[in-house]
């Protein structure tokens, strides 16, 4: 403990999605030296994830030569518990309080700091990006889902139960449309990409989205962030209307927040964001203008994370370098 992350050091970031399973080698300046990535669902039946993950590392490993890491940093989908590196409960990878901290750390005889992808992919963001020198940040994170993370005074925010930053499911609406998590009126439940998609796909079927319809007809699993965008750019004003409200929700969630935390930056990432970013700053900032206590929103930084697919494998490698060389 405490031994500075210093030439010929290397350590690992881990990115568990939804959809893709992402190992990245780091070396000491955080520059990649071989990474491997997969689809998350296993092609062979029999093996597990987490088998899945250890080969996927290797893989990692061999490309970058081989070296000897100090260390493993993990963002995987939660609940799960940041102290222990327990994930309580993820039905898509087959885990049911399952240690994964301990596994991974047996297997390669190395430290390992497991936590939630958001939180790890907005340490990314914040380590690594023009906001480093912001104590307070909240990052929000727009997709399939919307997803949050909260850094406090330089650290991420875990709150009693560990799970603290569950952004996509502040209530908005109290009688609005049902969320993915059974209650009513949660940001994601009115402005995931998938309320936008549902919404979009009604439009298609009105034929009040000409450019959604042929592409992708009223299949909500087809109306993704990429086809969205391109139907604003071809001149739809229906589908912009709803993604504008799509991101002045999202404005009011942050509004919330800088009231709640008042942070000094707040960076918007995923999906949706990435795909039509100057239309989401736009309303985001408009919500905050409007919603946020003029003196709590003054001088917040509203900025685009930067780091795309990298954020969770490189704020994995930030947080474990962190856990390493901690004084005392
Ligand atoms: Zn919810």
């Amino acid at each position: 403990m405490g031994k500075e992350f210093a030439k010929g050091d290397h350590v690992v970031g881990i990115d568990i999605g939804g959809t893709k399973i992402m190992a990245t080698v780091f070396d000491h300046q955080y520059k990649p030296v071989g990474s491997c990535r997969k689809k998350a669902k296993n092609a062979k039946k029999d093996e597990s994830a987490e088998d899945r993950i250890i080969r996927i590392v290797q893989t990692a490993l061999e490309e970058a030569g081989g070296p000897s890491i100090r260390g493993i940093g993990v963002g995987s989908p939660g609940p799960l518990d940041p102290e222990t590196g327990v994930i309580i409960d993820t039905p898509n990878l087959g885990w049911k309080n399952f240690p994964l901290a301990d596994v991974l750390s047996k297997h390669f005889k190395t430290s390992v700091v497991v936590d939630n992808d958001v939180n790890v992919g907005t340490y990314g963001e914040w380590s690594f990006g023009e906001i480093n020198s912001c104590q307070d940040v909240v990052g929000v994170f727009p997709g399939t889902g919307i997803g949050g993370g909260i850094i406090i005074n330089g650290k991420l925010l875990h709150g009693f139960s560990g799970a603290a930053g569950e952004i996509g499911h502040m209530t908005i609406e109290v009688d609005g449309p049902y969320c993915g998590c059974g209650k009513r009126g949660c940001l994601e439940a009115l402005a995931s990409r998938i309320a936008i998609a549902k919404e979009l796909a009604a439009l298609a079927a009105r034929e009040d989205a000409p450019f959604i319809a042929e592409k992708c007809g009223s299949d909500i699993a087809k109306i993704r962030s990429g086809v969205i965008s391109k139907a604003i750019e071809a001149g739809e004003p229906m589908v912009e209307g709803v993604v504008r409200k799509a991101a002045f929700y999202v404005g009011i969630a942050v509004s919330n927040l800088i009231n709640i935390l008042s942070p000094e930056a707040v960076v918007l990432g995923g999906g949706l964001v990435e795909a039509m970013e100057k239309l989401y700053l736009e309303e985001v900032k408009r919500a905050v203008k409007e919603h946020a206590m003029p003196f709590l929103r003054k001088d917040v930084k509203i900025v685009p994370a930067k780091l795309g697919d990298d954020a969770v494998v490189l704020g994995g490698a930030r947080m474990i370098v962190e856990r390493l060389t901690a004084k005392g």
